[in-house]
């Protein structure tokens, strides 16, 4: 297949992502998936940002891996994930991470959602998630994933990251992602299922 492989074969990707609660899920996910079949690269650390001005998850996505691809010749892979939050019109979506300004933090951006929803009794939500490798010969891969769920009314939950305090899943139970372990908040969220789809396309080209 096209990409780099390393001295054993492995097929090495460097990982695009800057945000390293993102990174570590990656990591886990793409390790669980694929084990030793991949050989995971750190981002340089002087890599420069991405800017992510993409229309959608999916352009946001391949910006980064592509930038990534061309900064260091391997095979990169990325993700872009949103939250869309039906009563704000699908917002904050591809906004996710800058919700409440340039430079927000995890805490200031929920606290902009929760304010935003005061009051309100339709909480529908879903997190979405683009995973994507694009590989030095400009063969890319793409995978998509997603959870349905709620927002809740307050922050539960000192685990994961970004708006796990406050999304419940549909299919769970009851808690929020900042409740669950991380192998419970995998086998649901939307970047446990986009990266089992896209190991497993990446397996189908490894065979
Ligand atoms: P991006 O994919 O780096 O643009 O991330 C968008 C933003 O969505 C992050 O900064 C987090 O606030 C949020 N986010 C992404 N993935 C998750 C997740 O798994 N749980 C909770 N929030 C997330």
């Amino acid at each position: 297949m096209s990409g780099v492989s390393d001295a054993r074969g492995r097929l090495r990707l460097v990982l695009a992502s800057a945000n390293p609660d993102k990174a570590e899920e990656i990591r886990q996910l793409l390790g669980e998936q694929l084990g030793e079949s991949v050989e995971l690269l750190e981002r340089p650390a002087d890599a420069p940002d991405v800017v992510e001005d993409g229309e959608t998850l999916e352009d946001n996505a391949r910006l980064k891996a592509r930038a990534l691809l061309q900064l260091t010749g391997t095979a990169a892979v990325a993700d872009d994930s949103g939250l869309e939050v039906d009563a704000l019109g699908g917002a904050p979506g591809v906004r996710s991470a800058r919700y409440a300004g340039e430079g927000s933090t995890y805490g200031d951006n929920v606290a902009k959602l929760l304010a935003a929803l005061a009051g309100e009794q339709h909480r529908s939500a879903r997190f979405r998630t683009v995973a994507l490798v694009a590989f030095p010969d400009g063969e890319e891969l793409v995978a998509h994933g997603a959870v349905e769920g709620r927002i809740a009314l307050e922050p539960h939950g000192a685990g994961g990251f970004g708006y796990d305090p406050v999304f419940v899943a549909l299919e769970g139970n009851g808690q929020t992602f900042g409740e669950l372990d991380s192998a419970d908040k995998h086998a649901l969220s939307a970047r446990g299922r986009a990266f089992r789809d896209l190991a497993e396309k990446l397996t189908a080209r490894l065979t």
